[in-house]
């Protein structure tokens, strides 16, 4: 349930205090450890050729030592190796180790000079690494192997890699990254075969040793990771989530994002979410420590969107401590309070969906802003919403992961199979509600374009040809159907508007027959300079700009635009009750629980084996955005209203945070209370 990873630097054996480490893993209630041992540099006294001996080793056995302290406490323990780098003498006896470039140099490391860059693929992984591993677990009977940069660093054109592809495939190794070359295909998925082969091939060697061990590989993600969570999630026991920091602009909501993705692939089966307690940038200051409240919200969002935490440390010599009562006090927190965190399932009734192929084949080199930039903007929508949701991965769109959703969301998931069409028509038929934006659905799998939706069916609306990639000055006239003088519910919220402003890019769309009364229609771009010219050319279309459907039990909403991807830009509030409200509509449900009150909040609602418990996690921060807090500023007092599970009855109620025991009204079926002010986090723990 808490793990701690110590990753040691090479000059650490005799200079840092491995019983300062025990102690604190002691403090933090830690159940669980991951300890550096080999690859780049082995800390115990290996026996392997080539396999490089810490410098500081001096006959001491640091890796061995603490795995004894850690068993002591009964803690699991896992070893960690890393790779992806080797020295010169690796070099000198096996050149063909090494990764090559495309201009067929071998690749020095980009960041230690002297050592180079191994390849991932060939026999340093296959031959030498398995031996390590065999190493490892034999003299220490570890519970696993945590393998870091176990996938190589790049494309890599050395003389395994060119011999092997050709073997599999008759090829020579690709030399454009375009995924719509047939040989870039071929080797994205021959590399991934690749990786599942040597996966496998460690975990058995493993498991020979010690049968209870595996192998746990850092891998996973969201829809720009590169294994494909479907095949990564049923293969792995357990994984571990490796995003420790914010990098860039990424609120913080971001680790609970991790979480979702994880767990759409993995099921009930546990995560871990490394954190660190530094900043995360391109400039790696690896010693550096974040302040307490930026290093307890990521974390605390994390566990609240269901990541076991584990805090990751490089360097046994602590150059500055101020990060080891944060980390301290929120694993004794989390201890006191462990059976509630034992989370057995989401109770949310929304879900979005993420899509590794469409990132891959329709994103391309630019998935980040044409496929993940949706994805950020409706999940800002959802959390300003305080809609609980879980994410799904594209491939995995059967009954058995997506009927107990009520409404699925497709932020421009472009790329899909008819496959994965007809399971989409399928959960519609059975009562599922979808929402969808921009080009969902208008390419097949490998990110060929289709004569028309894959879902136009659903849509109501056909592709008409062409897109207009960058609308300039374009709004949006809100609609009131004339037989009732009324507007649409998911206009709500925008009566005093007359319009609003339209996305970036829309796809032109040809509505189906009958299609009367669209909520919201066109104002097409109008010049936006000189002044004098601004003025609309066409104040009215008839052209929709959002499709909303009742198709038996199920409910459709489609925006034939980019709302997500320019919420995420604009943050328009306009385009923010649009987004909420489709989901509001298209679900036409009570939800599992409704926080009313001021601020942002991360909700989500989780059952446990007797008991449901839900998360306000406190976003409200002037740093929201990028996450560097200076500080907690309380969100006032909330309101919620929890649904109870259909037969169940509260035994008792409680604040897990501020340890209040809140007063509750009961209705049918349903709990209704106050929280006081939200500091950080809070936790409504409802006995069941
Ligand atoms: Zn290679």
């Amino acid at each position: 349930m808490r793990w701690a990873q110590l990753t040691l630097v090479e000059n650490d054996p005799g200079q840092y205090d491995p019983r300062f480490w025990l102690d604190y893993f002691r403090r933090t209630h830690s159940d669980a450890a991951c300890l550096s041992a080999g690859g780049c540099v082995a800390y115990y006294p290996t026996k392997i050729p080539l396999h490089y001996r810490s410098a500081w080793l001096d006959g001491l056995d640091p890796f061995g030592d603490l795995v004894a302290g850690c068993r002591k406490m009964d803690m699991v323990v896992i070893a960690r190796t890393d790779p992806h780098a080797a020295r010169q003498d690796v070099c000198d006896a096996h050149p063909d180790w090494i990764a090559v470039d495309a201009d067929g140099h071998k690749r020095r490391h980009w960041a230690m000079p002297g050592w180079w860059v191994t390849c991932a693929l060939g026999p340093y992984n296959f031959e030498f690494m398995t031996a390590v591993t065999r190493e490892i677990v034999s003299m220490y009977h570890v519970d696993g192997i945590f393998t870091n940069r176990w996938a190589g660093s790049g494309m890599c054109y050395c003389e395994h890699c060119r011999r092997n592809f050709r073997a599999a495939t008759g090829m020579d190794l690709p030399r454009t990254a375009d995924p719509r070359d047939p040989v870039r295909r071929a080797y994205i998925a021959w590399r991934e075969q690749r990786l599942f082969d040597l996966w496998r091939l460690w975990d058995t060697e493993i498991r020979k040793i010690n049968p209870a061990a595996c192998f746990i590989p850092n891998t996973g993600g969201g829809a720009l990771s590169d294994l494909d969570m479907r095949a990564v999630g049923a293969r792995a026991p357990i994984l571990f989530a490796d995003r420790q920091a914010r990098s860039g602009l990424m609120p913080p909501w971001a680790n609970g994002k991790n979480a979702k993705e994880f767990r759409a692939g993995m099921g009930h089966k546990p995560v871990g979410g490394i954190f660190s307690v530094g900043v995360e940038e391109p400039y790696r200051w690896k010693d550096s420590v974040q302040n307490g409240p930026e290093i307890r919200l990521w974390a605390l969002d994390g566990i609240a969107n269901g990541l076991r935490p584990w805090f990751t440390k490089f360097c046994g010599v602590l150059h500055d401590r101020r990060w080891l009562p944060v980390v301290e006090e929120l694993y004794a927190w989390h201890y006191r309070n462990e059976r509630y965190l034992r989370n057995q399932e989401s109770l949310a009734r929304v879900a979005m969906v993420y899509s590794q192929q469409t990132a891959r084949y329709y994103g391309g080199a630019r998935a980040r802003q044409k496929v993940e930039d949706h994805t950020l903007g409706y999940y800002q929508a959802l959390i300003e919403a305080r809609i609980p949701f879980e994410m799904v991965h594209d491939r995995l769109l059967d009954p058995a992961h997506v009927d107990r959703f009520k409404v699925l969301i497709f932020p421009n998931i472009a790329a899909m199979s008819d496959a994965q069409c007809g399971q989409v028509r399928d959960y519609v038929t059975r009562g599922g509600s979808i929402v969808a934006t921009y080009e969902t659905s208008l390419y097949d799998e490998w990110g060929a374009q289709r004569a028309d939706f894959g879902l136009a069916d659903l849509f109501g609306a056909s592709y008409a040809g062409g897109i207009d990639a960058r609308m300039q000055n374009s709004y949006l006239r809100l609609e009131t159907d004339p037989a009732t003088g009324r507007r649409h519910p998911i206009l709500a919220g925008l009566e005093d508007a007359q319009r609003i402003i339209n996305g970036v890019s829309r796809v032109h769309t040809q509505a189906a027959p009958g299609y009367r009364n669209p909520p919201l229609t066109l104002i097409p771009s109008y010049p936006d300079l000189p002044m004098e010219e601004v003025f609309p050319r066409v104040p009215k279309t008839d052209i929709p700009e959002v499709f909303v459907r009742q198709v038996g039990q199920g409910r459709v909403v489609y925006f034939p635009w980019d709302i997500d991807r320019t919420f995420w830009e604009v943050l328009a509030v306009d385009h923010w009750k649009l987004l909420r409200n489709a989901v509001e509509w298209a679900a036409h449900e009570p939800p599992p629980v409704v926080v009313t009150g001021p601020g942002t909040l991360d909700v989500t609602v989780w059952r446990q084996k007797n008991s449901l418990t839900v998360h306000l996690v406190n976003l409200t921060n002037p740093m929201m955005m990028k996450g560097p807090l200076r500080e907690f500023l309380p969100a006032p007092a909330q309101q919620v209203r929890i649904t109870l599970p259909a037969g169940s009855k509260a035994k008792k109620v409680q604040l897990l945070a501020s340890g209040l025991i809140p007063r509750v009204i009961e209705g049918i079926g349903t709990l209704t209370l106050t929280v006081p002010a939200v500091l950080d986090h809070e936790v409504i723990a409802v006995d069941l």
